[in-house]
């Protein structure tokens, strides 16, 4: 089955088409600056990339160039658009209506867009990249796969901010998490490589990029990660604050005279390692070099970050009462090898032993510890679009039985 995967964001859409037997990518790339003015990318498997500057105003313009393209007679992946036989698209924000992908229908899009109030940068972007799907391949099937859904399965006690219920009864505020598919995805391949039993296994889950979150995967299922009702929650990351003690947000803002938004902003955009290096980088290639230099402030950032990791593994491995398995993954966590063994240098008391020479490895499924360490520690990349491509099929062919 040829599966078209869509991320739409606010300005940008993300595309890949995939052959969902053979799981090869046979057309990729993305949509840049929609409704400014318009950029397309597009990469035939095997071919240089193809890059068309055109007005694009809005998403539907954006969806009709990648179809285009996908169907262009001398670069096209695909020679007619009935060739597509299924649409997955990321939604950011299920809230609690989604504890797993489900295939779009009117219900689906009411409940995304009620959940727009949780992110409201996010979900419109995915409801238009719906929406255009519908009107352009109108009778394809679609299927929508949410951030939040993997992290469904907390329990109460780890979901729940201490506040007043009555909050999270009136306005569900509570912890949801992020990049679900992705722990899901990694969770399973880690156990599918370890030749662990999912069922009874104990993984946690690095997933180190710009934007950064750890999960607890016990039994398959995820029982507690860092982020929260937002993605500003958990780890310091790239250019986001990370946890803080809630009062800075009153006693920055006055020291600033700045609104909740204003500082809310900051903690979004100007913090994490950006704002400690005193804005030299959000990029660890930027920051590892400048450390090297002796820089002290990207020193300082990265230091902040590592413990924060090392922090936030140390209270998973307390909440499943032990760990089998440690995976990283994305941007950092696949090809920082110093990150990694800076972290995990502080797992001496697991037994974690990290062979130095498979900690070199990139870009491939691969175990860093050593054969006799305690626990196993392995790298796994993250792929986001086939882990949407197999949900998307297994949805749509138990629906079509
Ligand atoms: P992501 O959000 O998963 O795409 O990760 C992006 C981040 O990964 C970048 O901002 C860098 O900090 C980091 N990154 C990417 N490549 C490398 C590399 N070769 N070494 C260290 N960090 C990297």
């Amino acid at each position: 089955m040829k599966v078209l995967v869509i991320n739409c964001g606010s300005s940008s859409l993300k595309y890949q088409l995939i052959d969902s037997a053979s799981e090869e990518v046979l057309a990729k790339g993305l949509c840049e600056r929609i409704g400014i003015d318009g950029r397309l990318v597009y990469q035939k498997e095997g071919l240089d990339k193809e890059i068309t500057e055109a007005p694009m105003p809005t998403h539907k313009e954006a969806i009709q160039m990648v179809l285009d393209a996908l169907t262009n007679p001398v670069s096209g992946a695909i020679s007619n658009l009935s060739e597509i036989e299924a649409v997955g698209h990321r939604i950011v924000h299920g809230g609690e209506k989604f504890s797993g992908s489900a295939l779009v229908d009117d219900a689906m899009i009411e409940a995304v867009a009620e959940c727009t109030e949780l992110a409201p940068l996010h979900n419109p972007a995915n409801l238009i990249g719906i929406n255009v799907c519908k009107e352009l391949m109108p009778g394809v099937p679609m299927v929508g796969c949410f951030d939040t859904a993997f992290h469904q399965t907390m329990p109460d006690y780890a979901y729940l901010y201490g506040i007043p219920y009555e909050y999270y009864e009136k306005y569900k505020i509570r912890k949801y998490g992020f990049h679900g598919t992705s722990h899901s995805f990694v969770s399973r391949e880690t156990a599918k490589f370890l030749d662990l039993d999912i069922n009874n296994s104990k993984i946690i889950v690095c997933h180190l990029g710009n934007g950064a979150s750890i999960s607890a995967v016990l039994n398959g299922k995820c029982v507690d990660t860092s982020m929260g009702l937002t993605p500003l929650a958990g780890l310091v990351m790239g250019t986001r604050s990370g946890d803080i003690d809630p009062a800075v947000i009153e006693y920055l803002g006055h020291k600033l005279g700045a609104s909740v938004e204003e500082v809310l902003e900051i903690l979004n955009k100007k913090s994490g390692v950006l704002g400690l290096s005193k804005y030299l980088s959000s990029d660890f290639r930027d920051l590892g070099e400048a450390a090297l230099n002796g820089n002290m402030y990207a020193s300082i950032a990265l230091n902040v970050f590592d413990y924060n990791v090392v922090k936030k593994i140390g209270s998973y491995v307390a909440a499943m009462n032990g760990v089998d398995a440690i995976a990283f993954t994305a941007g950092i966590g696949e090809n920082d090898r110093f990150v990694r063994a800076k972290i995990l240098d502080s797992f001496g008391y697991l037994g974690i032993t990290v062979d130095k020479e498979r900690n070199k490895v990139r870009g491939r499924n691969v175990k860093i510890s050593t054969d006799d360490s305690k626990v196993d520690v392995v790298v796994i990349p993250t792929n986001e679009e086939l882990a949407i491509c197999r949900e998307t099929v297994a949805i749509v062919s138990n629906t079509a039985r």
